[in-house]
Parts: C-alpha cells; structure tokens; sequence
C-alpha cells in the first residue's frame, strides 16, 4: 500500500497552517513526524486515535492538522534536539547508525523534559512489575547496581558516545562487564529507588547529556 516514494497529498491550500496526510516511511516515529511537521505529538495521536506510538504501521496514513511544512518527499531523518542548526533539509543525515528499540513496550506516562519545576532526564513506562526489560541497542554493561532515587539501575554503553539507562528495576540480570545484544533481557521492572508504581525510567545519554529517547526510539 505504499505508493512511490512517500505519497503524500495536501489536502487544503498551501497557505500554512495547512492540513497533511502523511504516509509512514519506514524508520519514522509518531513523534519524529509531529516534530517534522511542528505540531504536537498529542494532536497526531488524536486526529488518528493512535493507541500506541510505538507500533505505528509502515504505509500507513497519517492526518496532519495544523501541519507548518509541506509533506515530506522522504522519510523524515531524526532531527538532533541539541543541534544549533536545527536542520530542517529533509535528505539530512541522522546523527548515529544505532537504532534504539523500546526496552518496554507500552505508552509513556512521563516524558522527557520539565516536570514539576525540574527536569526530567528519562521517559517513564508503566509495565507490570517483572516485566522484561531488554537492551536498546547492543553494548556493554557498565553499571549494575542501586543508585539512590534510582533505585536498581542498569547502564549500557554504546558505540560512539551513547549510554542507556534503565532505572527502579525489581531485579537485574545482567552482570557488569557484560556484553549484551540489542534485545537481550537486562532487568526485571520494578519501582525500587524513588519511584510511585512499577515502571521503567529509561534515559539516553550522549555523552553526559540526557536526550529525549523518543527522538531515538524506533
Ligand atoms: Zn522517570
């Protein structure tokens, strides 16, 4: 069902803000393509009464409200937060070959960013308590302990500058030193440390520098 390259068909006048219907390419995310087209990422998840942002369909078609850009005519690269020079040329190169996959799957229960006057360096995933928790990406453990508020935590290192970190966990199975695979069951979810309910608190790092995961995860 996916036409020749991305079909995509403005649907109202080329006056901005305009109104897209945006076909889904094959490495974007919900929130790649909200942010691409400078709309919330609830406003896509509503006009399409999205249930999971996290299995959203190649090919499948997505209503634009509001959208401020014409559609794309290729796939939507991941655009770096940090980047001075918010690139906005869509045949721009994304920043790392690593594709981070959901460690849990599930919807977010709290982003990235400012929250409560403080800043949230990780997303939140509720998910039942021993829950697999698996690797992002392929790497090496680095850490496996408690720390603090958060409580059990498991941290991955990367190719490149890039670390994971997954936090509360009930249990974790995996040993420091450890080279694990993208997939690889690394912990148990949990609410150990300063957490309220069972959940992971997944952050990625580049370098000493929390990123919005959500810019990564595929
Ligand atoms: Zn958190």
């Amino acid at each position: 069902m996916v036409g020749a390259a991305a079909l995509l068909v403005i649907l109202s006048c080329r006056t901005t803000p305009m109104r897209v219907i945006h076909t889904v390419q094959a490495g974007e995310t919900v929130y790649r393509i909200a942010r691409y087209y400078g709309v919330g990422l609830d406003t896509v998840i509503r006009a399409n009464r999205v249930r999971d942002v996290t299995n959203v369909a190649v090919g499948q078609k997505l209503w634009i409200p509001q959208a401020r850009k014409p559609p794309a005519s290729r796939p939507i690269p991941l655009e770096v937060s940090w980047s001075r020079r918010v690139s906005h040329d869509v045949s721009a190169r994304p920043e790392t070959d690593l594709a981070f996959a959901w460690p849990v799957r599930g919807r977010i229960s709290s982003g990235f960013g400012r929250r409560r006057g403080r800043h949230h360096d990780g997303i939140d995933i509720p998910a039942r308590r021993g829950t697999w928790i698996r690797a992002a990406e392929a790497g090496r453990v680095i850490h496996v302990g408690a720390v603090g508020d958060y409580g059990k935590v498991v941290i991955i290192k990367h190719s490149g500058v890039f670390k994971t970190v997954y936090a509360h966990n009930r249990v974790n199975r995996v040993r420091k030193g450890a080279f694990v695979e993208k997939g690889d069951v690394i912990a148990e979810v949990g609410a150990t440390g300063n957490a309220r309910g069972s959940h992971l608190h997944f952050e990625l790092r580049r370098g000493a520098r929390a990123q919005d995961p959500l810019l990564y995860l595929r």
